[in-house]
């Protein structure tokens, strides 16, 4: 049997949730699936998962489940799986899934893959390594097999003529220990304009830019472009801007039609976040830096001279020409 770690939200599993437990299909044995959903809302939010392939739904309840904590949420899916003798133990490559299993396999002493896009009963495994750069094969040691599903990796499918599981709600034994990390504030992002996301067009700063001042620049451009503007980790360790607005493989991940990177290097780890740009355009001051590699257009100079005078070209034009 396999048990998936299913998270939820309003009553709903989440997207990723449903991908985890069609990769969670390949590897159980007569198709035998069972899932476990913590906190308040889980027995509804399992009603659905039947057409996923769950046979039983475990919800683990206890009041002080309703705020997330890792070690707390990690004691559910070890006492679930010892319960049923779970062979293999899924979650999503979210950064919840990814934490709590991490804390699994440290209590288990057991190795955990991250971030799968295959695997089988042998516990031979495809992960995801190095921000989407490389595909690793991996053979996971030891029983029950850890792993979490690549997030978008694998589709969620559903099972025909399914019924809705057994739901079965048990009380988890937690200590207090399991509630010394647990989510005490929750703060939405202030959003500026249009989402990273979303915007068709996204201009990122990197440390080329100088300041958090230095941004005005960028946030100028933006404006008449209807852009989003984003940064590289050096910004955000810097404190120039909020970590909401880091693009790469530890922010966000951008889609957009043009993604214009200022005084950005390229490094793997920030292309891992653009790469899906239809267009890239970088301005760069060094010809040899590594972003030139993926740039579908580059200009090569001062960001603080050529950002302006786009901007300067494009007010010409929107006024209609040379005056
Ligand atoms: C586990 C891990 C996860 C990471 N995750 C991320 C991530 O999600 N996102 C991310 O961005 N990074 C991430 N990093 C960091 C990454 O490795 C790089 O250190 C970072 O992307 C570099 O940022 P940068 O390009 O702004 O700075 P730098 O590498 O210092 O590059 C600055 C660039 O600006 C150019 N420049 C300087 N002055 C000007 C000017 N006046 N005009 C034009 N160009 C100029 C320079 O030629 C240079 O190319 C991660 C690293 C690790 C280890």
């Amino acid at each position: 049997m396999v048990l998936v770690l299913a998270e939820h939200q309003d009553g709903h599993p989440d997207e990723l949730s449903l991908q985890a437990l069609a990769l969670a299909r390949g590897l159980a044995e007569e198709g035998r699936l069972e899932a476990l959903l913590v906190g308040p809302g889980g027995a509804d939010a399992a009603i659905v998962l039947g057409s996923h392939g769950v046979t039983t739904a475990h919800v683990a309840e206890d009041d002080r489940l309703a705020a997330y904590a890792p070690a707390a949420w990690a004691r559910c899916v070890i006492e679930t799986a010892e319960r049923t003798g779970a062979k293999a133990i899924v979650a999503a490559g979210t950064n919840r899934g990814n934490e709590v299993m991490a804390h699994v396999a440290a209590s288990m002493d057991l190795p955990f893959a991250a971030n799968c896009t295959k695997a089988a009963e042998d516990g031979t495994v495809t992960r995801i390594r190095w921000g989407g750069s490389l595909l690793e094969e991996a053979r996971l040691k030891g029983s029950p097999l850890l792993l979490s599903s690549a997030p978008h990796a694998v589709q969620a499918t559903t099972v025909n003529g399914a019924d809705a599981p057994a739901i079965e709600a048990f009380e988890p034994g937690l200590t207090e220990a399991d509630l010394v990390v647990q989510v005490t504030e929750r703060v939405e992002a202030e959003t500026k304009g249009i989402s990273l996301a979303e915007a068709k067009v996204v201009i990122s700063g990197g440390r080329g830019v100088g300041s958090a001042d230095g941004f005005g620049i960028l946030e100028e451009l933006a404006g008449l472009l209807n852009a989003a503007v984003g940064c590289s980790r050096v910004v955000t360790m810097a404190g120039w801007r909020p970590h909401t607005d880091q693009v790469g493989q530890t922010g966000t991940k951008v889609s957009p039609d043009l993604y214009i990177a200022c005084g950005i290097s390229g490094a793997t780890q920030h292309i891992a976040g653009c790469k899906g740009a239809k267009k890239i355009l970088a301005i760069n001051s060094d010809a040899e830096a590594p972003i030139l590699n993926n740039a579908d257009y580059a200009v090569i100079g001062d960001l603080t001279e050529i950002v302006p005078a786009i901007t300067a070209e494009l007010k010409r034009e929107h006024r209609g020409g040379p005056t």
